[in-house]
């Protein structure tokens, strides 16, 4: 069975062509610049390698760029693609999320097919975790969304490009830890993505163990989905938070910043009734004092079947007004592509609605 290259890091290769006997270390280094430099995802087309060796890598190898299943463009120019991965499966599909700013655009990918966290507001929980994507699908979503934006300029309908990748699509990305760092590893040694990891941001529910890993492995930024600043109901929101309740989780903050220098923002979903008062805003701001941060509040997104509300954007404001009167830079945010159902914490694969 032919291997995903994409799922390969140089290293790696390089060792198998040595370990193999197959080839010097270097030619992994060719290979992975006609792939990375390049864009070049054809081995008939990487002219300095040796004609054997390609016919090796033909024969042992692919290179996997998911096929799409459904592109959505939202009013606002927000694109949606609905992509295959490697099991080809309807019930093992992706979303991936593309979204175009005046000065970047930034784009949101899936770390794991469904969402074993089942966060209680968020419509990805509702889908039964299906698999850890493969390193080489995390890749792959980004080189079916460099090419596919290359068309779209060629034919000039868009004119932006990837300036920044947010791990906040579909799952929980420290839960396929190893498969994620080494996707950002590749991400960020590749010159056709030209992209640093100041502009790769990874969000957590709150696996605090692996915060403190990736503190030291990739020094991403970091962003915590906290939504509530109180155990009894972040509990119910967020069911992660009894294993790790919020202090535990805020300590964890504060070492990633020590080890990083790298501001950490919490998410707050802003739910009428539930985590919206006056009161949890003064005890968010006790809470996250020390905790060198930003705040983005984040209008709910209705999807079929929720029971919750979004709070009105009075409330909202007044909320944020509170957090910004005690110093903390504090931002709402935007509603990208919610009439194709690709705004924070709609995205789900296996249903009908989303496509
Ligand atoms: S908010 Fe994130 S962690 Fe929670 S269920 Fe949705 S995808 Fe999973």
């Amino acid at each position: 069975m032919k291997q995903n290259l994409l799922s390969y890091s140089k290293k790696e290769i390089a060792t198998h062509f040595t370990v193999n006997d197959i080839e010097k270390e270097f030619r992994a280094t060719q290979v992975f610049s006609w792939l990375y430099d390049r864009g070049i995802t054809s081995f008939d087309m990487m002219h300095n390698i040796p004609i054997a060796l390609r016919e090796y890598l033909v024969k042992n190898f692919e290179i996997v760029i998911p096929k799409c299943h459904k592109e959505s463009i939202s009013s606002d120019g927000t694109i949606k693609w609905l992509l295959s991965t490697e099991e080809n499966d309807l019930r093992f599909h992706i979303e991936t999320v593309y979204i175009p700013e005046r000065e970047r655009g930034t784009l949101c990918v899936s770390s794991q097919v469904g969402c074993p966290i089942k966060c209680t507001f968020c419509h990805t929980g509702t889908q039964k975790f299906a698999k850890n994507l493969t390193t080489g699908e995390i890749i792959g979503q980004l080189l079916f969304a460099y090419q596919r934006l290359e068309t779209l300029r060629i034919k000039q309908t868009f004119t932006s490009n990837i300036s920044n990748i947010v791990f906040m699509g579909m799952g929980e990305p420290l839960l396929n830890y190893n498969n994620v760092v080494k996707a950002i590893t590749i991400i960020i040694s590749a010159k056709i993505f030209n992209i640093t990891s100041k502009r790769i941001t990874v969000s957590t529910s709150g696996i605090v163990p692996k915060i403190k890993a990736l503190g030291n492995d990739v020094k991403v930024k970091l962003a915590i989905s906290l939504h509530a600043v109180k155990d009894e109901i972040r509990n119910h929101l967020v069911p992660l938070n009894k294993k790790y309740p919020i202090s535990i989780l805020l300590e964890a903050c504060r070492e990633y910043y020590q080890t990083t220098r790298e501001k950490i923002t919490f998410e707050y979903i802003m739910l009428e009734g539930v985590n919206d008062s006056d009161d949890d805003a003064y005890a968010m701001i006790k809470v996250v004092q020390n905790v060198s941060c930003k705040i983005n509040l984040i209008p709910f997104n209705k999807w079929d079947g929720s029971n919750y509300n979004s709070s009105t954007s009075e409330r909202i404001q007044r909320f944020q007004q509170i957090l910004k009167n005690a110093g903390y830079i504090t931002t709402i945010r935007k509603n990208r592509g919610q009439d194709i159902m690709a705004a924070c914490g709609q995205l789900k694969s296996n249903c009908n609605t989303s496509c």
